[in-house]
């Protein structure tokens, strides 16, 4: 299950029976940010409370969320903030998504390539020593020097990857919607 953000301008809401092809309707870029949303806002306060709390309890079968579905696969949707009153929080929690995606950008690596077998050795820039190692293929002698590196990449996970790729993406709609004055919802979708 995921969660799925959109706006919509305010006027659409009023008596709405329906929202599905609603004309006007701003969403966050990307393929991945509904299934992600709920551990990309995992730190992410939204006035006093957690954002993922906010988002349970908005959608909890309990309190039944009062608006219609934006479309197939997705379930009633809720009001997650509304301008003007929660700009400054949704823009503060953009800021936040933005800083969690920086601080888990992932540690940098050096790589090595084996000489002989080409074999990839990557190593964490801080653990990185005037080395040499056996290459574990072929026993050649690769030496782990940082000028002869074969260049540097990130250790970061695929999944992390799409996380940060979705805090993005959901920074730039937040702010998005409230330039525009557009209330923000949120439904569970499939
Ligand atoms: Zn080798």
């Amino acid at each position: 299950m995921g969660f799925r953000f959109f706006a919509v301008p305010g006027h659409v809401l009023a008596g709405a029976q329906t929202l599905e092809g609603v004309p006007e309707l701003l969403e966050p870029e990307g393929p991945d940010v509904r299934m992600t949303a709920e551990r990309a806002l995992q730190g992410c306060e939204f006035r006093d409370m957690r954002a993922r709390d906010r988002l349970r309890a908005l959608l909890s079968s309990d309190v039944a969320p009062p608006l219609p579905s934006p479309g197939p696969g997705c379930g009633r949707s809720a009001i997650f903030a509304q301008p003007p009153a929660d700009l400054p929080a949704l823009l503060r929690m953009a800021d936040q998504l933005e800083r969690l995606a920086q601080q888990e950008s992932g540690e940098r690596a050096l790589v090595w390539k084996c000489s002989q077998c080409g074999t990839r050795y990557a190593v964490p820039v801080a653990l990185v020593r005037r080395v040499a190692i056996r290459c574990e293929r072929c026993g050649e002698t690769v030496e782990l020097n940082p000028a002869r590196s074969t260049g540097e990449e990130s250790l970061l996970d695929p999944f992390l990857g799409q996380v940060n790729r979705a805090r993005h993406a959901l920074a730039v709609f937040f702010r998005e919607a409230m330039a525009r004055g557009w209330p923000v919802l949120v439904c569970t979708t499939d």
